[in-house]
């Protein structure tokens, strides 16, 4: 039975976000009264373990780190189908970069139990750095396979999977255990039944702070994270609207015209 650990980041809802702002002083994300969601991508990552699960039997941990709001989507990926939750939340682990997240996450997951696989999504829709899972598999010194778009054959303990290049594809070898990090072409994830929301209601998660994890307090949250943010500012993505009225044939000679004189064509 294969174990399989699946990294999930409660990200602000993208209905919320008008309602965020950063703080002057400190640079830092204002995200009090938005409502937080589970990462996109990590649906197509939670989607390959339960196909996983499917074909061969697989022992799913879902771990995130955030918050205690963060808490309902460990829940949610428990009603899709994952076996036991994990939530990494004090607040010592607050302000931490790329480096001290992925730290804190490497730890839990050896608490846990080193698995034969590691599911992160690509990005954040809110961070969007793309290092956490590569930071992860560095710290558990595990390859790391980035972009998976296709797992070609996983039958033994070496892999041959297809990820993503700009205008094609790679095909890889890989031994397990490892850590893939995984884009939206993977899979569709699938939706959430109401058997599996009563199931998960008796799923306990288990809130794990510093001391569980025994790492140094100068290792995590902000003293932990070698980067800082020394500025942060917002654009202007103001539109401007201009309604062409006429016939459809003076409407598109308009338009020509217009794209023509802003250099569009
Ligand atoms: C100097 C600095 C200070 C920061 N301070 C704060 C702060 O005060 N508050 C704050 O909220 N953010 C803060 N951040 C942002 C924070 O570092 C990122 O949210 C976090 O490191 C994850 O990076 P990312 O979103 O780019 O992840 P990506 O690398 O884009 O995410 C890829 C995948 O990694 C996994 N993953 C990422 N984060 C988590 C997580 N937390 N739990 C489980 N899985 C995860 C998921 O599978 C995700 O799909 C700070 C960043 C910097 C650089």
């Amino acid at each position: 039975m294969l174990n399989i650990v699946v990294c999930v980041k409660a990200v602000p809802d993208p209905k919320d976000s008008c309602k965020i702002s950063i703080d002057p002083v400190s640079k830092t994300l204002n995200r009090c009264d938005v409502s937080m969601v589970l990462n996109p991508l990590d649906k197509n990552a939670m989607e390959a373990a339960l196909q996983l699960k499917e074909q061969y039997g697989a022992h799913i941990t879902v771990l995130s780190m955030g918050p205690p709001q963060a808490s309902p989507i460990v829940k949610e990926c428990l009603a899709l189908g994952g076996d036991q939750g994990f939530l990494l939340s004090d607040r010592a682990f607050g302000g931490a970069d790329t480096y001290a997240t992925a730290f804190t996450l490497a730890s839990g997951i050896k608490k846990v139990g080193k698995p034969d696989i590691i599911l992160c999504g690509m990005a954040s829709s809110d961070g969007a750095t793309e290092w956490v899972g590569p930071q992860i598999a560095t710290f558990l010194d595990m390859p790391v396979v980035t972009m998976l778009k296709e797992i070609v054959n996983s039958a033994g303990d070496c892999w041959q999977v297809k990820t993503s290049l700009e205008d094609g594809y790679r095909l890889l070898e890989v031994d397990l255990p490892a850590l893939f990090t995984v884009t939206r072409d993977l899979n569709e994830p699938r939706a959430l039944s109401f058997s599996g929301i009563i199931k998960a209601r008796k799923k306990e998660i288990t809130v794990w702070g510093k001391e569980d994890l025994g790492v140094p307090e100068e290792s995590l949250g902000l003293p932990g994270s070698p980067t800082i943010v020394s500025d942060m500012t917002t654009t202007d993505n103001k539109r401007e609207v201009e309604i062409i009225t006429g016939s459809r044939e003076e409407m598109a000679d308009q338009l020509l015209l217009k794209l023509v004189d802003a250099g569009a064509i």
